[in-house]
């Protein structure tokens, strides 16, 4: 038996060596286009500039598929793609591991907690369908963008559903800005993305600090109100009844840290060149927001868990149903918002 087993083992690793000594050629058509080598930052025109990066650029204008395949190429977007793509599989195997632990029921409490897991695929994969193909063109370069902010919008909106129906106190939804939570989480959904691909399309590089202060300002109004009902539980609610409060400040410190990385080129800024491929503050902003996301869902899954039971008769079928209709209502209404403003980009007649 073992020594039939050995002579199958050997014939495999035959088979393998003669298959890695075929020529390149034989394997891919000649046909198939490749991946171009990365090339300089003074190669690329200005827009895929990105300060203090000054190598691993992909040349543009290569066919769809090298994007794609540039998945498995060294480039200085690599680890921005890798780094949500892996985040998407994590976060469903928390997922799952919760849906033992803890239990789930696909129904009207639990649909909150689905549209979060729903609204956080959502960024990551639009992260890196943007990181991955937004070099093949000045036009892509916006279109992949925008709809990267779209993919913002929608998680932050996932968030505040998340936080209204799980993390929020009663005497908390009976304040003013608890009654008008969701509307106001929806509409600076829908602005911060409007800034964003304003700012985007507005301005170019050498970027002025009025870019900065159209995308940051909303969307750090938007987190502002999205995030308050878990502050409020943090300040008001005793640590040693709450397992899930842990989480929220681990949320919330990650979120912070990964806002600075987001709005400052750190560490690249002091060594410019040495952060091209590994270290851009951008690949470490992706990782917080990664992890936010996961302390998050391990928050709002405990307390899911302790007021499931509770949920339809405190927010009644009609709030959980409205919060179902206005979720993919938001998502349209983020994908009009970058439309419009490409269509803004054609008639300013930018070459494509
Ligand atoms: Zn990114």
């Amino acid at each position: 038996m073992s020594g039939d087993i050995l002579q199958r083992l050997n014939t495999l690793t035959l088979s393998i060596k003669h298959f890695s000594r075929l020529p390149h050629s034989d394997l891919i058509p000649s046909s198939f286009p490749s991946p171009s080598p990365t090339i300089a930052a003074s190669q690329v025109p200005i827009l895929f500039q990105e300060p203090y990066i000054l190598s691993g650029y992909r040349p543009v204008q290569q066919h769809w598929r090298c994007y794609l395949l540039s998945l498995f190429q060294r480039h200085n977007e690599s680890l921005n793609v890798w780094t949500h793509l892996l985040a998407g599989p994590v976060l469903l195997l928390r997922w799952w591991a919760n849906v033992d632990a803890l239990g789930y029921t696909l129904d009207l409490a639990s649909l909150p907690l689905s549209l979060f897991l729903v609204s956080s695929l959502t960024y990551l994969f639009f992260s890196v369908v943007a990181h991955l193909l937004q070099s093949h063109s000045e036009h892509a370069h916006y279109f992949f963008f925008f709809m990267d902010y779209v993919g913002v919008a929608v998680y932050q909106y996932g968030c505040a559903l998340g936080h209204y129906f799980y993390t929020s106190e009663p005497v908390w939804r009976e304040s003013y800005i608890g009654l008008l939570y969701l509307p106001g989480a929806a509409f600076f959904g829908c602005l911060s993305c409007a800034g964003c691909c304003f700012a985007k399309s507005r301005y170019q590089r050498p970027y002025p600090m009025q870019r900065k202060i159209c995308q940051l300002i909303p969307t750090t109004l938007a987190y502002m109100l999205v995030i308050c009902p878990v502050v409020h539980r943090l300040l008001t609610v005793s640590w040693t009844q709450e397992p899930s409060l842990p989480f929220h400040t681990l949320q919330i410190a990650s979120f912070l840290l990964s806002a600075l990385f987001f709005s400052c080129p750190i560490p690249e800024r002091f060594f410019p060149g040495y952060c091209d491929f590994v270290g851009q503050g951008h690949q470490i902003f992706h990782v917080l927001l990664s992890l936010c996301t996961m302390f998050q869902l391990e928050a709002l899954f405990q307390e899911y868990a302790r007021r499931r039971d509770t949920a339809l008769e405190v927010f009644g079928e009609r709030q959980l149903w409205w919060a179902c209709v206005s979720f993919p209502a938001l998502f349209l209404g983020g994908i009009l918002i970058a439309l419009i403003t490409m269509s803004f980009l054609f008639v300013c007649s930018i070459t494509f």
